[in-house]
């Protein structure tokens, strides 16, 4: 189980789809994603609320992103390796998801300066059709990163599971730098 932060466009789902294309045993589940499917699906009692809290660079309650997390892990049975992308945004939600579901093993983190990610965020911006790839949302969601999902960086890096990952550089660079990290890890854990 390795979750994958970094803050708003540092590129986490581009580099999870490598990731997945390389090794085929992995899962990568994008809590934004199954956010956004919740929100247009029909019947959903969440709609509105994702809205709003996408839109406004919040944190949906951690009960409604688990359930969706939990669903879509259920969905891949009996696949056992995930890369949980966006997820978590704070300690709470962290905590939840371990208590309720199973440890994560490692956190990758992305990271890269607010002034790349504005530049990557309004590119995608011009295409994504997201209503959050915004110069007022992405502010906001900033502003969330930093308050919210930084102390993750702290919880993780004092049990020894953080990789901080460079996210400065072309996709390719970034990638190889991933994907050492996460090997040099897993040959570390396996001559303990
Ligand atoms: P996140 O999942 O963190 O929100 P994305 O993977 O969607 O970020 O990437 C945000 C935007 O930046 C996308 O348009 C993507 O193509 C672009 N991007 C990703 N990685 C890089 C990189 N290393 N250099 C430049 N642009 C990148
Ligand atoms: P992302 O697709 O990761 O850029 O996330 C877009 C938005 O979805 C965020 O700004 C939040 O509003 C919401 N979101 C994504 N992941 C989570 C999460 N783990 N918990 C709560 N809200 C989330």
């Amino acid at each position: 189980m390795v979750f994958v932060l970094g803050g708003p466009g540092v590129g986490k789902g581009t580099q999870c789809n490598r990731l997945v294309s390389q090794y085929g045993d992995y899962v990568h589940l994008s809590a934004g994603d199954l956010l956004r499917e919740e929100r247009h699906r029909t019947g959903s009692q969440y709609g509105e609320l994702i809205e709003h809290h996408i839109r406004e660079g919040k944190i949906v309650p951690y009960e409604i992103t688990i359930s969706l997390l939990r669903k879509a892990m259920e969905a891949h049975f009996p696949k056992q390796h995930f890369l949980i992308d966006g997820f978590p945004r704070n300690v709470e939600q962290g905590k939840a998801f371990e208590a309720a579901i199973c440890p994560c093993d490692r956190v990758l983190f992305f990271e890269c300066s607010e002034e790349e990610m504005l530049k990557r965020l309004m590119h995608r911006g011009q295409n994504s059709g997201r209503s959050d790839d915004n110069i007022e949302s992405i502010m906001k969601r900033f502003r969330t990163f930093k308050d919210a999902t930084m102390p993750v960086w702290h919880y993780y890096n004092a049990k020894k599971k953080l990789l901080p990952i460079n996210a400065v550089g072309s996709v390719e660079q970034v990638y190889d730098r991933a994907e050492k990290a996460l090997l040099e890890k897993t040959k570390k854990t396996a001559a303990l």
